[in-house]
């Protein structure tokens, strides 16, 4: 068993932290949330008045930060008092760039590191069934493996540092552009006649088929565990949807992929968000759509 530091103790990091403490593991944590740190005190955390004091003698430091300004800047406190060698974690999800960066700090201090962002959302979180999608090099990979075993169901290794994040942003490219793709068919054929249920039993078993159909289906009925049926409450909020399209358009920018479709469904997740939807389903763009059509 392993002693970890944990710098982010919030809707994610906070039950993940939990599930390393309920493995056995000897878990410090910081955030900078008062009410965070009660809870982590209650799901045994050993509380510490920084980032910097959770580091020290740590084996493992795991960040689950919001952006990966916030990462770098934690890194410069963490790397000054982690005794060398130490495996560096970064769960967050930020700029593939950012998180290159983080690596080359680390590594330049003397330290491992890996970037493991996440999916599964808060409940993965808590239930301990998160995927991890990580990037660096194969020993320190080896070394985080079993200690994400804990938090998560499936770790995949994607390659060198970054491509935890590439993976990351990729992949939830797919599911944003899928996701409007899904709730565009099902507005126009509202718009021709057709019912809800007669297009899913299509599109589920034909060539549409595609997740944001069959698990996270945008109209309440055909899936009755999908969002839609209790309101557009997250789930996967839009806010966090717009952050994950927003990361992969400045990757696009920067390495000069052309990503047309994941440009424009960035735009209008933006306008949702701007609407005042930044707390809604991600899959309540249906709405947004439809009343763009004359409701
Ligand atoms: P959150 O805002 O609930 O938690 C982040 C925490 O970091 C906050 O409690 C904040 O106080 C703390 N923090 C910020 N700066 C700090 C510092 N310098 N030192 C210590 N603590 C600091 O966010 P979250 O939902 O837990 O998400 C964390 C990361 O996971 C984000 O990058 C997010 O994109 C990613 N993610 C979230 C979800 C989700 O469903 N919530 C799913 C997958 C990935």
């Amino acid at each position: 068993m392993a002693r970890i530091a944990f710098i982010g103790l919030g809707n994610m990091g906070g039950p993940m932290a939990a599930n390393l403490v309920k493995a056995g593991h000897t878990v410090s944590g910081f955030d900078l949330v008062p009410a965070a740190l009660d809870a982590a005190r209650a799901a045994g955390i050993t509380v510490t008045a920084s980032g910097a004091d959770a580091a020290k003698g740590a084996e493992m430091v795991i960040t689950m930060l919001p952006a990966g300004k916030h990462v770098l800047a934690a890194y410069d406190d963490l790397l000054a008092v982690a005794a060398k060698g130490t495996l560096f974690v970064d769960s967050s999800t930020i700029d593939v760039a950012d998180a290159r960066a983080a690596a080359a700090k680390a590594l330049a201090a003397g330290m491992q590191f890996v970037d493991a962002p996440v999916s599964g959302g808060t409940g993965g979180a808590a239930a301990g069934t998160l995927t991890f999608m990580a990037g660096g090099a194969k020993e320190s990979f080896d070394l985080a493996q079993p200690v994400l075993a804990n938090m998560g169901k499936k770790i995949v290794h994607c390659g060198e540092a970054g491509a935890g994040q590439a993976a990351k942003i990729c992949n939830n490219m797919v599911l944003g552009i899928s996701m409007i793709a899904v709730a565009e068919a099902f507005v126009l054929g509202e718009k021709l006649g057709l019912s809800h249920q007669a297009l899913f039993d299509v599109a589920s078993t034909s060539s549409g088929q595609c997740w944001s159909l069959t698990t996270y289906c945008p109209v309440p009925g055909p899936v009755p565990t999908s969002p839609s049926n209790n309101s557009y409450k997250p789930g996967f909020a839009t806010a966090l949807m717009l952050k994950d399209m927003l990361l992969s358009q400045g990757a696009a920018e920067k390495s000069g992929a052309v990503t047309e479709i994941g440009k424009h469904a960035a735009e209008i997740y933006q306008r949702f968000s701007d609407d005042g939807n930044g707390g809604v389903d991600f899959s309540g763009i249906i709405n947004a759509i439809r009343a763009r059509s004359g409701g």
